[in-house]
């Protein structure tokens, strides 16, 4: 990618000057002049500039290569051989992209001993699932399997590529984007096939939700984009006996190279269900006012089945682990009900949460933002109110 100034067009105006967000540009002797150390090539200058004195050249591929990228292929994430629930859910979304691309649908696992999570998949309507294993792949590790997923990506070239937006689809994705030059989506909650172009139209929130913003990647391939959990269904096992062909692909251990090891691995769970998994959750932020007064809140997400979140203010306290951080800097989560219970509702929790179905905010200022996207809201003291609430869903729910 490349940015420069047509030294004709240019007149020194400044406009360029006060759009850069980086402040990468400066005008002397009637030219504006680009740094390119500090420029992220974020095309605000293009777009300002009204003498279209600005452009950004965009690297293609030919379109001879373009069309060698056939099928739509899923990162099957797993943790010891568990296949993580986003995998099931891209499969319904994958199988109608490569459907309407009229193409194969592909699975491809990276790990060691995997046999029993391919059996699994297999069941699923999906054409191939491909295995990369190797002992050195046993726990995952972003830099090792970004060159091996790469690799695999430039020798059969799929179109499409999805991965969940999880931890690890998050830190992964955009390590095999680079490393392809191509473009990444990250975050998803609408994908779908255009009928024109045939690309894939990738639409993801944007500005926190305010506004749906649809991305395309035209000129480069694969398409990449990673996948909100619980925005698709899950997919049905295939129900006419179909089972997926398994291709285990040989291992490079020239890939396997890596600046970090792992010398321990501590598993930190959330006490009750993964928020990401959890269908109601009930999440304590700074309002609650002490850590032991997290306990009302776990009562209160046992009565109702649900799993506790926090809010960063809660987690940086120590109050919670972070585990348990709901945001844009903890997990992205789509539960049927979420109660917030002393959260503010500051943009960067909203990031996380504000695709639930519902949402029942209780705090005790009547002007906290969590109300503007709350569905119910209950002003009051939420150690009052929450005991209230779950000894009345006890008695409900006959407890
Ligand atoms: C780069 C960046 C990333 C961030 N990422 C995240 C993130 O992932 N997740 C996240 O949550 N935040 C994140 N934050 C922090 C965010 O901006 C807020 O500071 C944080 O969400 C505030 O947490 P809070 O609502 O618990 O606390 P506060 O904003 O302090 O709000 C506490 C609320 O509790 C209410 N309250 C007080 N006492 C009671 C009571 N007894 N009963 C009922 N209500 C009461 C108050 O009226 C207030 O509205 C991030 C910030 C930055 C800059």
């Amino acid at each position: 990618m490349a940015i420069r100034v047509i030294e004709e067009k240019c007149n020194g105006c400044g406009l360029c000057v006060k759009s850069c967000p980086q402040m990468a540009i400066e005008v002397d002797n009637k030219l504006a002049i680009i740094d390119l150390d500090l420029c992220n090539y974020c095309n605000s200058c293009v777009s300002t500039c009204r003498f279209r004195a600005i452009v950004m050249e965009v690297d293609k591929q030919a379109e001879e290569d373009l069309n060698q990228y056939k099928g739509v292929w899923i990162f099957g994430e797993q943790f010891k051989g568990q296949i993580a629930p986003v995998v099931v859910e891209l499969v319904s979304v994958g199988r109608q992209l490569a459907d309407a691309r009229g193409s194969e649908l592909a699975v491809i696992a990276i790990g060691s001993n995997l046999e029993k999570a391919a059996a699994e998949l297999a069941e699923y309507p999906i054409d191939k699932i491909y295995l990369y294993e190797a002992p050195e792949l046993e726990s995952y590790d972003g830099e090792r399997y970004g060159r091996v997923l790469s690799d695999v990506i430039r020798e059969k070239k799929p179109e499409v590529l999805l991965a969940g937006a999880t931890t690890t689809g998050r830190s992964f994705m955009s390590r095999v984007a680079v490393q392809l030059y191509t473009g990444l989506t990250a975050d998803c909650t609408g994908l779908a096939i255009g009928e024109e172009d045939s690309l894939l139209y990738q639409t993801r929130p944007a500005y926190g939700g305010n506004v749906m913003a649809t991305i395309l990647c035209p000129y480069t391939r694969p398409q990449m984009a990673t996948v909100r959990h619980k925005v698709f269904p899950v997919s049905p096992k295939s129900s006419n006996g179909h089972k997926a062909e398994i291709v285990k692909l040989n291992a490079k251990p020239q890939l396997f190279g890596s600046r970090s090891q792992i010398l321990e691995f501590i598993e930190q769970m959330e006490s009750t269900v993964n928020i990401v998994d959890a269908d109601v959750i009930v999440s304590g932020g700074r309002g609650i006012q002490d850590p032991a007064n997290f306990a009302i809140i776990e009562e209160l997400a046992k009565a109702l089945g649900g799993a506790v979140g926090a809010s960063r203010a809660a987690v940086d306290a120590g109050w919670i682990p972070y585990p348990h951080q709901v945001g844009q800097t903890g997990k992205t989560v789509c539960p049927k009900l979420y109660i917030a219970c002393g959260i503010s509702g500051a943009v960067q929790h909203l990031a996380g949460m504000s695709s639930a179905d519902t949402i029942i905010a209780i705090n005790k200022d009547p002007d906290a933002p969590i109300f503007q996207v709350a569905n119910f809201g209950i002003v009051g003291d939420c150690l009052e109110v929450v005991p209230l609430l779950t000894k009345k869903i006890a008695a409900m729910r006959g407890h």
